[in-house]
């Protein structure tokens, strides 16, 4: 039995053998500790199908193929391919598509998936450089994915669990808060990838909370809420309707106090402001 591919010598080995640099433009660190790849694996419901973005050289691919039906990845780096084959060519779980995650067609994708396989979660180690489109593009996605269990940088992660109130509370907390139930697991130093990158690392993990549907315009709102953080909730709204009594209605009608500011309000009550929104436009 040969040692797992996330483990430093088995990387190592592998590089030399491919004579492979990692590519900084691509984002590519490899994790070179066990460990770590196994708990994420072992945390992210990938007993069906998973998806993966951005295999390496299959690091935490191998480790889900042990845990799950069928595992579907997607790399932009084609040199990778080669070696993806040989090195996890004892596995008849895995499919490596060569696209860039950005432009597969995710609805048609987990809708396969999940009537061949029962469940659809994703699970990643993701490239630093395209972390916020990526969980974008799933945010936006199909209500299927019920997990996405992510690695992302520490400070990412942060304020995509920051509660309210707190100096990390962004935009970027409410859309996701909204939509999911978000756990940071735990962090990873950056002593855990090879090359090493400037920052730790934490994994993350979403939870689809049930019957939510968030669309454009409610993300619109969010964003447009915090546009200048300083400014109250009232003048952040005037600004986006272009109306003072409407950006004054909005907040009486949900319920808040005048002078509130965007850092202050919950998930929840971002949803009732939007359901006021919808209302009041009829
Ligand atoms: N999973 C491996 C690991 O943990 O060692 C590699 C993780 S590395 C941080 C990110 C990987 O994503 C690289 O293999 C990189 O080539 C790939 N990648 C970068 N941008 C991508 C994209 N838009 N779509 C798919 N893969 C991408």
């Amino acid at each position: 039995m040969s040692k797992p591919i996330a483990s430093a010598s088995r990387t190592r080995e592998i590089l030399t053998t491919y004579e492979l640099r990692a590519r900084k433009s691509y984002g590519q660190n490899f994790l070179i500790d066990v460990s770590v790849v196994a708990r994420t694996a072992d945390a992210s419901h990938c007993e069906g199908a998973v998806i993966e973005i951005g295999p390496g050289i299959g690091s935490l691919t191998e480790q889900l193929a042990l845990r799950s039906r069928h595992v579907r990845s997607y790399e932009v780096d084609e040199r990778l391919l080669p070696v993806l084959e040989e090195e996890l060519r004892e596995y008849d779980n895995i499919e490596i598509i060569l696209q860039d995650f950005l432009n597969c067609d995710l609805e048609v994708t987990v809708k396969k998936l999940e009537a061949r396989y029962g469940t659809v979660s994703v699970c990643a180690n993701l490239p630093y450089y395209v972390t916020t489109p990526i969980l974008f593009k799933l945010f936006e996605g199909p209500e299927a994915v019920q997990y996405i269990t992510v690695m992302i940088q520490k400070e990412v992660a942060d304020r995509f669990s920051a509660e309210p109130g707190s100096s990390e509370y962004s935009a970027l907390s409410v859309e996701s808060q909204v939509l999911y139930r978000v756990k940071k697991l735990f962090t990873v130093p950056r002593t855990a990838f090879s090359p090493s990158p400037n920052v730790d690392s934490a994994v993350i993990q979403f939870e689809r909370r049930p019957g939510i549907v968030a669309d454009r315009e409610f993300f619109e709102l969010i964003r447009a809420s915090f546009h200048q953080r300083r400014k109250t909730l009232y003048n952040n709204l005037k600004e986006y309707t272009g109306s003072s009594d409407m950006a004054e209605t909005l907040i009486r009608e949900s319920g808040f106090e005048a002078g509130v500011r965007a850092q202050e309000l919950s998930p929840d009550e971002f949803v009732r402001l939007y359901q006021t929104k919808k209302r009041i436009e009829g």
